[in-house]
C-alpha cells in the first residue's frame, strides 16, 4: 500500500475528518484514564492468539498515540509522528508490514534500526459505533512474519471487543481502584450541581488536584505501591470533605471536587485543608512507608464562568500554575494576573501547531482548552519550546501569538498577545 500525504482539496477534507475524529475521541472521554483489566485482557489475547511479543490498544489524539493497554513495550505514549499507527489513522484502513526492513516507509525508522528492533507490524483502526477511528489495535513482533487475511479478521474482531469494553467503561459510575466517581460520572453530576447553582444563584467552587511526582512513586516502589497511594489519597480527600461535596477521579493521579455553596475563599480553605492532610499522611504497605504531596487549583462560578467545562479547565490551569510554582501548594484561578485569566475557557480537543524560529520550526500539539485570552495545550515534550511562539489551529483558521505562563514536561498554559 502506498500512502500519499494529502494535498489541496484533499487536505481540507482530511482536516474536516480529523476534526470529527477528535470530537468523537473527546466524547469518549477516555484519554489518560486509568488502566482497565478488560482492555489489558484484549492485549493478552493478541499476544496469545498470534504468539507475538507486543500487543497494544491505543487512542490517538492530535499529537500522540496513548496506550490504553500495552504489553511488551515500556512506553505509555509516543509522539504520533514517530508511529506506524498514524498510517492506519490517515488511511482509515488496516496496515500490515511483514518485514519493516524491506518497507521503504519504515526501514530507517528508529524503532526498526534502534533497540526496539521492530520487524513485524499489523494495526487495525479502533472505530466508534459511528465509524470514527479514535485509535488502533496492533500486533507487533521483533521478527518478520506473515499475517493471513484470517489473522487480520481476528485482529479486527479484537478491536471490536476493545471498543465494546471502552463503551461499557463509559457507563461505569465508579472507578475500580479508588471507588470514587469516574471522570464521566463526575462531570455529569457536576453539570447538575452547576446548573442548580446558576439557576438559584448559589456559590459553587471547584478544586482540581494532582499528586506530585507520582511517576517517581511508581518507579521507586512499583505500580502496586502507586495504586495504594491513590487509594489513600482518595480516602483522605473524602474524609476531609463534606457529604454534599462531589469527589471524582479525573484520570491517573488527578482528582476533582465540586463544592456547592462555597465561594472562592472557602474553596481555597478546603483545598488547603486537603493539601495539608495529604502531606501529613504516611502510607504504609508491603513497600514500607512513604508520603506524597499534591498540587491544587481552585475556581469559582461567576458571571463569566457559568459552565462545568470552563470551571474545570480554569481549576486545571490554576493547578498547573501551582506545579510551576513549586508543587505542594494551592493556586486560585481568581488570584491570577487579571489580564491572563480574563475570559472563560472551553474544554476542547483540537489539533494545533506551534510555530517558532520565524516559522522554521513547528511542533504538533493537542489543545485541551481554549478561550479568547489563552489556552492549555499538551505536547510530547515541552523542552525546546521557546517562551513565545505562534499557535495555529488549522481546522479553525485560528492563529495567535502566545506566551507561556506555566509549563511542565508535557503541558503548557498559554496567554494570547
Ligand atoms: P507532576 O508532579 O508534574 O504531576 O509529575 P507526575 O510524575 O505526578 O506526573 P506524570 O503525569 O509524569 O506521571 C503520572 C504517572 O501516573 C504516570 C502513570 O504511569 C501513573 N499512573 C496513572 N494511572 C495510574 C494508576 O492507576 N496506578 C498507578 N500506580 N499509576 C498510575
Ligand atoms: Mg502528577
Ligand atoms: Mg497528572
Amino acid at each position: 500500500m502506498v500512502v500519499a500525504e494529502p494535498t489541496g482539496r484533499s487536505m481540507a477534507d482530511a482536516n474536516d475528518r480529523e476534526t470529527d475524529r477528535l470530537a468523537a475521541l473527546d466524547a469518549l472521554d477516555i484519554l489518560d484514564t486509568p488502566r482497565d483489566d478488560g482492555i489489558d485482557r484484549v492485549v493478552r489475547l493478541i499476544k496469545h492468539v498470534f504468539a507475538i511479543e507486543i500487543g497494544i490498544v491505543s487512542l490517538i489524539d492530535a499529537h500522540r498515540q496513548w496506550y490504553k493497554a500495552c504489553s511488551g513495550l515500556l512506553a505509555e505514549e509516543v509522539p504520533l509522528k514517530d508511529t506506524f499507527c498514524r498510517y492506519v489513522v490517515a488511511c482509515d484502513e488496516p496496515l500490515v508490514v511483514e518485514d519493516a526492513t524491506k518497507d521503504p516507509r519504515f526501514a530507517r525508522h528508529p524503532a526498526v534500526t534502534g533497540a526496539d528492533h521492530l520487524r513485524f507490524y499489523a494495526g487495525v483502526p479502533l472505530k466508534t459505533r459511528d465509524g470514527h477511528t479514535v485509535g488502533t489495535v496492533c500486533a507487533i513482533d521483533r521478527s518478520p512474519r506473515e499475517f493471513t487475511p484470517r489473522d487480520l479478521s481476528v485482529l479486527t474482531e479484537l478491536a471490536g471487543v476493545a471498543m465494546d469494553r471502552i463503551e461499557l467503561l463509559q457507563s461505569a459510575a465508579t472507578d475500580g481502584l479508588t471507588g470514587t466517581l469516574t471522570r464521566r460520572a463526575f462531570r455529569e453530576e457536576a453539570e447538575k450541581l452547576i446548573s442548580l447553582a446558576v439557576r438559584h444563584q448559589h456559590e459553587l467552587s471547584c478544586i482540581v488536584l494532582d499528586v506530585d511526582h507520582f511517576k517517581r512513586v511508581n518507579d521507586t516502589y512499583g505500580h502496586a505501591a502507586g495504586d495504594e497511594v491513590l487509594k489513600a489519597v482518595a480516602a483522605t480527600c473524602q474524609s476531609n470533605l463534606r457529604a454534599s461535596d462531589l469527589f471524582g477521579r479525573l484520570g491517573g493521579e488527578e482528582f476533582a471536587v465540586i463544592l456547592p455553596h462555597v465561594d472562592s475563599k472557602g474553596a481555597v480553605a478546603a483545598a488547603e485543608k486537603l493539601r495539608a492532610a495529604i502531606a501529613a499522611q504516611t502510607i504504609h504497605g508491603d513497600f514500607g512507608s512513604l508520603a506524597v504531596t499534591a498540587s491544587f487549583g481552585t475556581s469559582t462560578l461567576s458571571t463569566k464562568t457559568r459552565d462545568g467545562g470552563t470551571l474545570l479547565s480554569q481549576a486545571d490551569a490554576a493547578m498547573y500554575l501551582a506545579k510551576a510554582a513549586g508543587r505542594n501548594r494551592c493556586v486560585d484561578w481568581l488570584s491570577l494576573d487579571a489580564g491572563y485569566q480574563a475570559g472563560p475557557r472551553q474544554r476542547v480537543l483540537k489539533a494545533g501547531t506551534i510555530l517558532f524560529d520565524d516559522s522554521h520550526s513547528s511542533i504538533d500539539c493537542t489543545i485541551r482548552s481554549l478561550g479568547a485570552d489563552g489556552a492549555a495545550i499538551t505536547v510530547s515534550n515541552s523542552a525546546g519550546i521557546p517562551p513565545e511562539f505562534v499557535l495555529v489551529v488549522a481546522g479553525d483558521g485560528f492563529e495567535a501569538k502566545c506566551h507561556v505562563v506555566a509549563r511542565d514536561r508535557q503541558n503548557l498554559e498559554l496567554a494570547f498577545g
